[in-house]
């Protein structure tokens, strides 16, 4: 993190896990945690069902909510099962995810739709957190440069660069998420700088105020090394943002 101008950004995303209970518990520890802390900003993405209870048990503190996934329509309607940006924004949420890799591979979300949740979240004053990243087999054929500008282009050809003035993008190698097996801080610094240069091309002071998160098995003990990247700004955690120490060791490691 090279830039003053860029406070590190440390996102935990719970997937579809926990309780109700668990969830307290979680974030009554991270908020002793992280209390008083302001060289960090902690964001909590729990699943939709846990939202409201966390924005209450969030209130007070330096901990901000965001969410997981949100409906790509531009206007609330009969779309049974989804939920509206503006739905998450009513309940406190700040920021939502697009385009993590779980929902491409899983839930066939094409570059396209990701594009359209990029904008269907702006719209509503949310701040996108536009997850990008290849697969070991790509990484292998070579291809990480063309998978990755590919995944950034789609949206910035759809929404226009200003739409990236404080936005987020994640680099999180599909290959490192949830797996153990973390990019080295060199390799993820090489991806990290790429991303900076693509939005760049287009405007070079909306590329030196983005923040570029890294996400892909980030624990406590890898975390300093990675932040310490000149274009590694935070992290987008899976398994260790539901532990609460770990998840604190890895927000602690922000502060240089
Ligand atoms: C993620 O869920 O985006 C992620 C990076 O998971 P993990 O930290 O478990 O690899």
């Amino acid at each position: 993190m090279s830039s003053s101008q860029r406070v590190p950004l440390i996102a935990g995303n719970w997937k579809m896990h926990g309780s109700l209970d668990q969830s307290a518990r979680l974030v009554s520890a991270l908020k002793d945690g992280v209390a008083g802390a302001d060289y960090a900003q902690m964001l909590l993405c729990p699943p939709f069902a846990y939202l409201m209870a966390v924005a209450e048990w969030v209130k007070g503190s330096n901990l901000v909510l965001g969410a997981q996934n949100l409906s790509h329509q531009l206007e609330p309607g009969a779309y049974t099962g989804e939920v509206h940006g503006a739905m998450l924004k009513d309940v406190g949420c700040s920021f939502v995810i697009v385009g993590h890799s779980e929902r491409r591979a899983l839930f066939g979300e094409t570059d396209e739709l990701v594009a359209r949740k990029f904008q269907a979240g702006q719209a509503v004053g949310l701040t996108p957190i536009l997850c990008v990243g290849e697969t070991l087999e790509q990484r292998q054929a070579g291809d990480t440069k063309s998978i990755v500008v590919g995944q950034i282009m789609a949206v910035l050809d759809v929404v226009g660069v200003t739409a990236f003035d404080g936005a987020v993008i994640a680099y999180e190698p599909v290959w490192a998420i949830g797996t153990g097996r973390t990019a080295t801080p060199h390799q993820a610094q090489k991806v990290h700088e790429l991303i900076r240069a693509t939005v760049g091309e287009q405007d070079a002071t909306i590329a030196e105020r983005l923040l570029i998160l890294y996400g892909g098995s980030v624990v406590g003990d890898n975390a300093r090394e990675l932040l310490s990247m000149d274009d590694i700004d935070g992290g987008l955690v899976g398994g260790a943002s539901l532990k609460a120490e770990e998840f604190v060791a890895i927000f602690q490691a922000a502060s240089g």
